[in-house]
């Protein structure tokens, strides 16, 4: 990324321009599934990668490229390569450089798609799979020196917002000679760019903040061109690639990225606090707390908190089912990261896959709700809590 140019402008221009035609100043959709050559040998060209240009589809496409740029810009990557969804980019990534009897060291609190890979999938392709606690650093460093192919962190994590060291564990990986993966897509690029702390690649799920409007799913990876190249190889083959609509509306969403995420982490730390005053409110998980316990190492790896916090609350389900349903300015739904504010038990959401006993171990109470704060005015989302948690204290009164 050139150093002197702000994040807002990249997120307005980097990865544009090359993919404008006809004087168009917005991206096209390009729907086409193939391209004419007439000249046989410029063909074959492209088709072997010596020229430039587009073959099929699946391989590769203009829209999807232009997203996949203006993507790797913000990270201050090298190359990018997209997915259909956030989950394609991190099982892909993983069956790029993982092969019967290697380790991977990961963390208990990943995205629950994420940890039913390390729990089911991997572990039947005899890949050994140690999941560390989240936060405990000295852990994952004693794991990692043993020796592994990959280390795999989240930071944030969902739903409870823990932090990981992304320079101590990029130090730690590096010495044990193992790749080093963050999933950031609670972070986003305008908050958090791992790269800069040492660490091989970084995943979104662009479905989340980076499309921001709930419409598209996507999921991206960005790092050096040698790793990427190999990434980009077997999604080619095996074919989860980003759909051309989709590669359109996230990069008009990620247009407003800068104001969106600014926005979201201003109303996620208004909203924590406020949370903090609620009687019925058992703990308040948000990175920007300074009782967060590890809120000086989010200070130093992230720009701003990010959009999303959850809370537990008094009576677990039996309240959870009371409150949810009296907001009046939220989704309750499976989503985050979009421009309304969104809801949802860890329960039904994240950690669904789980079982209650499961979901313990990892320190997700039933009662546990996770917010991903909208763009709406702070004092309008506050004032909507306020009138729910009203309605559910008359209501457990009566
Ligand atoms: C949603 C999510 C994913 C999976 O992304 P999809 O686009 O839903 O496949 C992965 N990691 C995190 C942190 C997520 O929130």
């Amino acid at each position: 990324m050139n150093k002197n140019i702000h994040v807002g402008t990249e997120a307005v221009w980097a990865g544009e321009k090359e993919y404008l035609v006809h004087g168009a100043t917005q991206v096209p959709v390009v729907l086409s599934v193939a391209y004419n050559y007439d000249d046989m040998d410029e063909w074959y060209d492209v088709a072997i990668g010596k020229k430039k240009g587009h073959i099929y589809g699946r391989n590769t496409n203009p829209t999807v490229q232009a997203f996949e740029d203006k993507v790797k810009t913000l990270e201050g990557a090298e190359a990018a390569t997209s997915f259909s969804t956030g989950m394609a980019a991190i099982s892909n990534t993983l069956a790029t450089f993982l092969l019967p009897g290697d380790r991977i060291v990961s963390i208990k609190d990943t995205y629950g798609g994420t940890n039913k890979i390390f729990t089911e999938f991997l572990p039947r392709q005899q890949i050994e799979v140690t999941l560390c606690e989240t936060g405990d650093h000295e852990q994952i460093e004693a794991e990692v020196a043993k020796g592994c192919k990959i280390l795999y962190l989240e930071t944030p994590t969902n739903p409870t917002v823990k932090i990981t060291d992304i320079k101590r564990m990029a130090e730690a990986g590096k010495q044990a000679g193992a790749l080093v993966i963050v999933d950031n897509t609670f972070g986003t690029p305008i908050n958090q760019n791992p790269l800069e702390f040492g660490v091989d690649l970084v995943i979104h799920s662009a479905t989340k903040f980076l499309g921001g409007h709930a419409d598209a799913l996507g999921g991206v990876v960005c790092g050096e061109s040698t790793l990427i190249e190999k990434i980009y190889h077997y999604r080619e083959i095996n074919g989860a690639t980003m759909d051309p609509m989709a590669a359109y509306l996230t990069l008009r969403g990620m247009k407003t990225l800068h104001l969106r995420v600014r926005e979201q982490s201003h109303n996620a730390m208004e909203l924590a606090q406020y949370l903090k005053t609620v009687g019925l409110v058992e703990e308040v998980y948000y990175p920007g707390l300074p009782e967060h316990p590890h809120h000086n190492i989010a200070k130093e790896q992230m720009k701003g908190f990010g959009g999303m916090l959850s809370f537990s609350v008094k009576g677990g389900v039996e309240t959870v089912r009371g409150l949810l349903p009296k907001l009046q300015f939220a989704h309750r739904a499976a989503n985050l990261g979009a421009v309304e504010t969104t809801v949802g038990p860890a329960r039904t959401t994240s950690h669904v896959e789980c079982t209650p006993e499961e979901r313990a171990a990892m320190g997700i109470p039933e009662g546990l709700i996770r917010v991903s704060c909208g763009i709406e005015a702070s004092e309008d989302i506050i004032h909507d809590f306020k009138q729910a948690f009203e309605q559910v204290t008359t209501t457990l009164e009566v």
